[in-house]
């Protein structure tokens, strides 16, 4: 016996409503662009929400706060597009900033009871050498929201929306950009949308950057599909939300 015969890892693909949770505009579309474009095609209804307000990633020192929000928000609008995203949340939590941790967890508790997905992606705040604090923060935060959703002595930050929620289940936690996946999801009919997902972001990502992020997702995506049957993949540790405490 195995510990996933009592707590098996869900299937990505039975999922419904998907909520996947990202520090900045374009990590969900890096790292599972090609898996959230298959589970759209699929008609499942896929959220994005980003927690930081991405400003000091803009790379036009010109731009002045307003416009670099409005170009951010053309290039998100743009991605989500060409992936399918049926709704966008904007946190707006300082980029690399200071913010509490709490605060956030409390607004992730507020979307995830409103919502009601059955599946949450966020990234792994447990990757070996992630010095990004917003990485590290927003994966903790969601993996304890979905661990604590339906203790509703843990408040959000809306008091009527935990007033309203009566429960629900989340089948499953996926984290990308992980050191420890435990499957690798073929992207090979959806790679071309993630790659022009990717391009859109270019108030962060200017073409020459983008170029060289393509050949590095090229290569990465190509080399961990060594020995299976299709060309390119997406890692993903996916677990069971019980799994998310004490070891199981
Ligand atoms: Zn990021």
């Amino acid at each position: 016996m195995t510990i996933e015969t009592i707590l098996p890892v869900p299937d990505i693909f039975s999922a419904n409503r998907i909520l996947c949770v990202q520090p900045h505009y374009d990590d969900n579309d890096i790292a599972a662009g090609g898996i959230f474009a298959q589970l759209a095609k699929n008609g499942a209804e896929v959220i994005y929400l980003t927690v930081t307000d991405d400003l000091m990633g803009v790379v036009d020192a010109s731009l002045t706060t307003d416009a670099a929000t409005q170009s951010l928000a053309q290039d998100q609008l743009a991605a989500g597009k060409i992936i399918g995203v049926k709704q966008q949340i904007l946190l707006n939590y300082p980029d690399a900033g200071v913010y509490d941790y709490f605060a956030l967890r409390r607004d992730l508790l507020k979307y995830i009871r409103m919502l009601q997905p059955d599946f949450v992606f966020t990234c792994d705040p447990w990757l070996t050498y992630e010095a990004h604090h917003d990485h590290i923060q927003t994966g903790l935060a969601v993996a304890e929201a979905v661990l604590f959703s339906s203790l509703s002595r843990i408040a959000s930050s809306d008091p009527k929306v935990d007033a309203a929620y009566t429960g629900h289940s989340i089948n499953g936690i996926a984290f990308y950009y992980s050191r420890e996946p435990n499957q690798i999801v073929d992207i090979t009919s959806t790679w071309e949308k993630k790659i022009s997902a990717v391009r859109s972001y270019s108030t962060q990502i200017p073409p020459d950057d983008a170029d060289q992020l393509v050949m590095a997702l090229q290569f990465k995506s190509q080399q961990i599909c060594d020995g299976k049957d299709f060309q390119y993949g997406e890692p993903l540790k996916v677990l069971h939300p019980k799994a998310l405490h004490c070891g199981l």
